[in-house]
């Protein structure tokens, strides 16, 4: 609606990974998240967790399961980038 759909909302998207790592593989999150980062590959690129992410995404939905040392250091990750986000949304 509103054109929201045009203009990745990176803020989103960060919380949706965030909560990706705590569910078991959903296909909806999934291609939620694999189409931002196609779409915005910057912003992930930009807060230094590209590569985790995508680590992530392939491996959960894959046969392996994401090693929990790389879940751990993505949500402390996330923890403080959606924090981040969130406060900067809320300035002028
Ligand atoms: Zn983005």
């Amino acid at each position: 609606m509103n054109g929201e759909e045009q203009k990745p909302d990176c803020g989103a998207v960060l919380s949706e990974v965030y909560l990706y790592l705590d569910l078991e593989c959903s296909e909806e999150r999934r291609t939620l998240i694999k189409k931002h980062l196609d779409d915005c590959t910057h912003c992930l690129h930009e807060y230094g967790i590209e590569h985790e992410v995508k680590a992530l995404v392939a491996r959960c939905c894959g046969d392996e399961v994401a090693p929990r040392e790389l879940r751990e250091r993505l949500r402390i990750r996330l923890n403080e980038l959606v924090i981040e986000v969130e406060t900067r949304e809320f300035l002028p």
